[in-house]
């Protein structure tokens, strides 16, 4: 990669405002928000990558909440849990008003941090959420696919990356070639964007081997539970 790398799409610090005092930090009240998206494929580390940002804030003794769709239970009901196993506790919930519900129940004072996981899955509210949150001081960082299994743009999530200050856009390994793999390619299952599949019903494919839809694993190894 030749592009330049001043920034690694992680907002690493709050920084104090123009008004602010230099030195000033998370706990200040007049700490900048911002918006933070990770995304890429399936297999391509974004809820690695999110879990990495969210335990390094927590180390800051930043106060931290993380959250996910209710509708994705694939490994545990209340955490966040990436295929490589690691995990963090989340808080599941069904829509973006809900989200921002349970964030205002904790009163006036916000979490510095808000993580949201599979954010694709969430309804188009989550966006004006996430901006709300950042103009009021939080460091909001989403993790989702971009694309759904036809290759297309996944719910929320281009506006999400429109409004956000910070995008990171990770590759998986296409399973065919080798190449870098943008792209999730459904092998078995249903039909629909909101099929949550496990490792086996999805690879990760390039540009050039992705297939939009479904797929047999022409030639490999069947699909095991
Ligand atoms: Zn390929």
């Amino acid at each position: 990669m030749s592009l330049p790398h001043s920034s690694n799409g992680e907002h690493l610090a709050f920084e104090a405002s123009a008004t602010g005092r230099p030195g000033e930090h998370a706990g200040s009240s007049r700490r900048h928000g911002c918006i933070e998206v990770v995304c890429g494929s399936m297999f391509s580390g974004k809820t690695e990558e999110l879990l990495r940002r969210v335990k390094r804030a927590r180390l800051a003794r930043q106060r931290v909440v993380l959250f996910k769709p209710r509708i994705d239970n694939r490994y545990d009901d209340v955490k966040v849990v990436s295929h490589e196993g690691l995990k963090a506790d989340a808080t599941p919930v069904g829509s973006s008003s809900e989200l921002l519900a349970e964030v205002k129940r904790h009163g006036a004072s916000l979490p510095d941090v808000i993580g949201i996981d599979e954010a694709q899955f969430f309804d188009d509210g989550i966006v004006d959420a996430a901006e709300q949150l950042a103009n009021e001081g939080v460091r909001v960082i989403c993790a989702g696919l971009d694309q759904d299994y036809l290759g297309k743009p996944f719910g929320p999530m281009p506006a999400l990356m429109c409004i956000a200050e910070y995008v990171t856009k990770l590759q998986a390994v296409c399973s065919r070639c080798g190449a870098a793999a943008c792209r999730s390619q459904r092998l078995v299952g249903m039909e629909g964007q909101l099929f949550v599949g496990g490792a086996a019903d999805y690879e990760p494919r390039c540009r050039r081997c992705f297939v939009a839809g479904v797929v047999d694993v022409a030639g490999g190894p069947p699909a095991r539970g």
